[in-house]
């Protein structure tokens, strides 16, 4: 388990919105940036040697994980190993990188892949960031804008500078187009599980007397499974927070923007927003399933697009705050089982359900954040530590729960 480390600050959006292939931000787009950094620490090396531990190589064949590390090292050859017995781990996503010259060994070095496709190195700064943000909770960040009045998104922006509205537009572009080739898309998904892309047919199939609620459900699944179908594919998305759970922002405010009409720069704040309330969850407790389960990967995007949608709506702090704590409360223990180790079954449908629950968090937010008695803060807590009571089995090792399913 990843050993607690101070929590001085939090890191740009920019790191937590990042457009890359699926179909998973912590086993395929993290170790491609590991290979990346450790090419670059050694331009000498003539061959590679890659071990990976956990959940790396209890799911890695069916993430891609083999094929991400060898195609990264390009020309130069790379022994990837499985290694499915060792539990001394510093992460559940461990892997260690050896570097050769004319058969010497010249360099290790152990990468952890921790969750949306960011890496880190225990013991040292190689691939460290600096923080952004100084507030570190929700109590902090709501406390400072409420004094400025200012909303999630000016408080981003403050912190952030003038390059994030222009990243952040970049991103919202790419989950358009991402939508916009799922729901054209047919034929099988890759991997063996014969599962069969879905989104056209959900999007195009409307009842003859189809109520507004039925249809409403209908387009924000048929979005939800486009990008999903996508990440499988191993096409390109963005991390909202992880690449599995990367369907449930984008398919709630496309709905919106097509329902509403919401111009893109409106949807570029609601995703400024989202993105507070991820980095919350991420700095705080995790975004991996290999470390809390899928409350940390679907929880949290479901959060991210209750906040979203609440900021949409113009709902105020104490309503964004409800409508987050909602949505992960109702996500805390969820597991982390896909089937063969593709994220396909059930992560695909998780991501239309999960769509569908942050409408309804902000729904429930905006008739009761009165009455509430949580906080978005104690909540990330409990998620946290739930997290990492959850059995082995149920995180990201495809070894308990539908994972056993022989289909
Ligand atoms: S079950 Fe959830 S956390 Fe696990 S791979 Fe699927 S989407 Fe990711």
């Amino acid at each position: 388990m990843t050993e607690e480390k101070k929590i001085t600050g939090m890191k740009s959006l920019m790191e937590l919105y990042k457009a890359g292939r699926g179909p998973s931000s912590s086993h395929t787009m993290g170790p491609e940036k590991a290979c990346k950094v450790f090419i670059e620490k050694n331009p000498d090396a003539d061959s590679f040697k890659v071990i990976l531990y956990g959940s790396l190589s209890k799911t890695g064949k069916g993430h891609g994980t083999d094929s991400v590390i060898k195609k990264t090292f390009g020309e130069k050859p790379c022994e990837v190993e499985f290694n499915f017995t060792e539990a001394n781990l510093p992460h559940p996503n461990t892997m260690d990188m050896y570097a050769y010259s004319d058969g010497e060994k010249i360099d290790e070095l152990r990468i952890m892949s921790v969750g949306g496709g960011r890496i880190e190195v225990p013991g040292s700064d190689l691939v460290e960031t600096p923080d952004v943000y100084r507030h570190t909770t929700f109590a902090e960040i709501a406390d400072y804008c409420r004094k400025k009045d200012i909303h999630l998104w000016q408080y981003a922006e403050e912190m952030e500078g003038p390059k994030l509205r222009p990243y952040i537009a970049e991103m919202w572009e790419i989950m358009k187009s991402c939508i916009r080739a799922g729901i054209n898309d047919e034929g099988i998904l890759p991997g063996g599980l014969e599962v069969v892309k879905r989104a056209k047919q959900l999007h195009g199939s409307m009842h003859i007397d189809e109520s507004p609620e039925t249809r409403e459900n209908r387009m924000v699944c048929a979005y939800a499974f486009a990008v999903s179908e996508q990440n499988a594919c191993g096409e390109q998305i963005v991390t909202a927070p992880t690449c599995g759970a990367s369907g449930v922002l984008p398919a709630v405010l496309y709905y919106q923007q097509k329902k509403r009409n919401y111009s893109d720069e409106r949807i570029v704040e609601a995703l400024e927003t989202a993105g507070i309330i991820g980095n919350l969850i991420k700095t705080n407790a995790s975004i991996s399933g290999a470390e809390c389960g899928c409350q940390a990967e679907v929880g949290s995007a479901c959060a991210m697009a209750s906040a979203a949608l609440a900021e949409l709506f113009h709902l105020d702090f104490d309503k964004i705050e409800y409508a987050a704590e909602i949505a992960i409360e109702h996500h805390l223990g969820l597991t982390c089982d896909p089937i063969c180790g593709l994220v396909q079954i059930p992560c695909i449908e998780r991501n239309a359900v999960a769509a569908m629950r942050a409408i309804n968090a902000v729904s429930l937010s905006s008739f009761l954040a009165d009455t509430r008695k949580m906080t978005l803060d104690n909540v990330i807590q409990v998620m946290k530590e739930t997290g990492r009571d959850l059995a082995h089995p149920y995180r990201e090792t495809s070894e308990g729960g539908l994972a056993k399913i022989k289909l």
